[in-house]
């Protein structure tokens, strides 16, 4: 019996935490969240990033003509995001920018993507953020990632809705970016820097890196006042209904 309790506590040990983000185009995970992953994974976490569209309609660098080059473009800058956070891999979906819709099938990849990952902490925008008060954040594909994400998540906890070979998963929070309702707000402070780094890799987004700092720094990161810079989200416990 003492075997099997060491032998189940060393399992749990040498399983890794790990942590999914959910964003709808490359650079919304990295606006909503980077410094929060960053610190979980110096904590040990092991972090995915999830990209809903290619993001190819919101590019704004004239070179980038084709479709096919600014598709690659945005994969790459994401990817070189990504790595300096430290994200272990990024799993691009590829629906087309400005065109996303709820279906079956996003919510099915992306429940698998949580049964197959395990994460205890899932990122995304704010679904209960339907304000419609700025145009970009209320951007179509950020309002169906947020709903279609949360949906997978109770998906996810379920055996039978979308089965998977690993069986079921629960998260235990759910932290929501680009939130009208903050409740809880990480001092960024001392990494501003750093994000600004992990922004720059999105040349195609800001060519003009200086005048995007400005208003970035103006704009999104004073979500509280007890701290210059923030990143501020609506954490939510999943609760496990137990009778
Ligand atoms: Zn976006």
């Amino acid at each position: 019996m003492l075997y099997r309790c060491h032998y189940i506590i060393n399992f749990i040990k040498r399983m890794k935490k790990t942590i999914l983000a959910v964003g709808a185009h490359p650079d919304d995970l990295d606006f909503g969240c980077p410094v929060m992953v960053r610190n979980l994974i110096k904590k040990g976490y092991e972090a995915y990033y999830v990209v809903v569209t290619n993001g190819e309609n919101g590019s704004k660098e004239n070179k980038v003509r084709t479709r096919g080059t600014r598709i690659s473009t945005r994969k790459l800058e994401q990817i070189e995001a990504a790595r300096k956070i430290g994200v272990k891999k990024v799993f691009f979906l590829g629906y087309k920018d400005g065109f996303l819709q709820y279906s079956e099938s996003l919510r099915k990849r992306l429940t698998i993507l949580i049964k197959e990952i395990r994460p205890e902490f899932v990122f995304s925008f704010d679904p209960a953020n339907q304000d419609f008060t700025n145009l970009n954040l209320f951007h179509r594909d950020h309002r169906i990632t947020a709903i279609a994400t949360f949906d997978a998540c109770f998906a996810a906890k379920n055996d039978f809705i979308i089965p998977y070979k690993k069986g079921k998963h629960m998260v235990s929070k759910m932290y929501f970016f680009g939130t009208n309702k903050p409740n809880y707000f990480l001092n960024i402070t001392k990494d501003i820097n750093f994000k600004l780094d992990v922004l720059a890799s999105y040349k195609s987004q800001f060519p003009n890196f200086d005048n995007f700092k400005k208003w970035f720094l103006g704009n999104l990161t004073g979500w509280t006042k007890k701290y210059k810079y923030s990143e501020a989200f609506r954490v939510m416990d999943v609760i496990q209904i137990g009778f």
